[in-house]
């Protein structure tokens, strides 16, 4: 039985969005190829209300997270971390021999914005990296509020993590300053794992020129100065199954849903399960930064978690336990994507006959 995807990623995905994956193929040299990536490009900017350029790589979120840190960190790059995914910006500059620093906060609590900019007044970096969505805790950080900091030091280049928040919760990367904004197609979007894409400033391309040894395949500035050259084609091969998906589902989220619904979905959605935790359980984390698009729960009650997702995948639903030391002490539940307030509703009825909640 097909198990419905209650994880943070990769998700559910509509049954119209899978069948564009099987669409025929075209060439990646072709007119048509430099049609598809351009109509994605416009609404991907819609999506994250900006006029920078658009890069779209065909790895995971991981892929152009590590391009960014090392193609546009000329000096020294500073990563606040609230969490795993934090942390691996940081792995990712140190493997690649990028000068790096990592401040860290404790397991579900927000960025420090003041220490932030304690930080950044030391005039050590021109590189800053933080996680919108940290999706191991369940933290949204307050990226606008940063974003005020971050505009006080203009050579400081503005990378953010929204591989699990951007489409299911506003960015506004140019309202925040961020100059290089990273998602992928498995989480918000609603599209299979196997793409990223990102915003790309001026500001991004200029420090990203005095950066030498930015690699091949994940060199930001080379996709960039490609895509401008020939016609939104890239340098090696795309996964064009997935740009007529994602260019599918863009549209779909634009104008048939529409961005201010979808984003008040996942609200709607984010309020239902924090109430059934805070009925059954606790929250993890802060409740001034919670997430919209997941929720961390801690296991108060000490039930075995796994045991539950093998309850619930006898009836065909799946959540994700706690992630790395925070397995069985937390558990999480996605609901970001297509996924509906109905469906949110039948999973937490189907764990309360599990569990015996009442
Ligand atoms: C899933 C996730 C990633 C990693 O993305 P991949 O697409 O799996 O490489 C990075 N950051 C956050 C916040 C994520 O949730």
């Amino acid at each position: 039985m097909h198990k419905k995807l209650f994880i943070p990623g990769p998700v559910e995905v509509r049954k119209e969005v899978l069948e564009k994956m099987a669409t025929s193929m075209i060439g990646h040299r072709s007119k048509e190829a430099s049609e598809l990536q351009k109509s994605i490009s416009n609404n991907m900017k819609k999506i994250f209300y900006t006029e920078s350029e658009i890069l779209l790589s065909t790895t995971s979120g991981s892929g152009l997270m590590e391009g960014a840190i090392r193609s546009c960190t000329a000096k020294r790059a500073a990563v606040f971390s609230v969490g795993a995914f934090g942390k691996r910006w940081h792995e990712m500059a140190v493997s690649n021999n990028v000068p790096a620093d990592i401040y860290e906060v404790d397991k579900g609590k927000a960025v420090n914005v003041q220490e932030i900019d304690k930080v950044l007044a030391t005039g050590n970096y021109d590189f800053l990296a933080v996680t919108h969505n940290e999706t191991s805790t369940g933290i949204m950080n307050p990226i606008e509020e940063i974003g005020e900091v971050v505009k006080k030091y203009p050579e400081v280049i503005f990378a953010v993590d929204t591989v699990s928040s951007a489409a299911g919760s506003k960015v506004e990367v140019d309202k925040c300053g961020i100059d290089i904004c990273i998602t992928s197609t498995q989480k918000a979007i609603g599209l299979p794992p196997g793409m990223s894409i990102c915003t790309f400033s001026d500001k991004a391309i200029k420090n990203a020129e005095k950066v030498k040894f930015r690699g091949t395949y994940l060199d930001l500035l080379a996709l960039y100065k490609y895509i401008k050259k020939k016609d939104y084609q890239y340098p090696s091969t795309p996964s064009i199954s997935h740009m007529y998906a994602l260019d599918y589902q863009l549209d779909y989220i634009l104008n048939t849903e529409g961005l201010e619904n979808r984003f008040a979905r996942h609200i709607e959605m984010a309020n239902i399960v924090r109430e059934w935790g805070k009925t059954y359980f606790e929250l993890f984390p802060d409740e001034r930064y919670i997430s919209n698009t997941l929720t961390t729960i801690k296991n108060t009650k000490n039930i075995s978690v796994s045991d539950l997702n093998k309850k619930l995948g006898l009836r065909g639903f799946q959540i994700s336990n706690g992630y790395g030391d925070l397995k069985e002490k937390t558990f999480r539940i996605a609901h970001m994507a297509d996924c509906t307030v109905a469906e949110v509703e039948e999973l937490l009825s189907n764990i309360n006959d599990i569990l015996q909640l009442k």
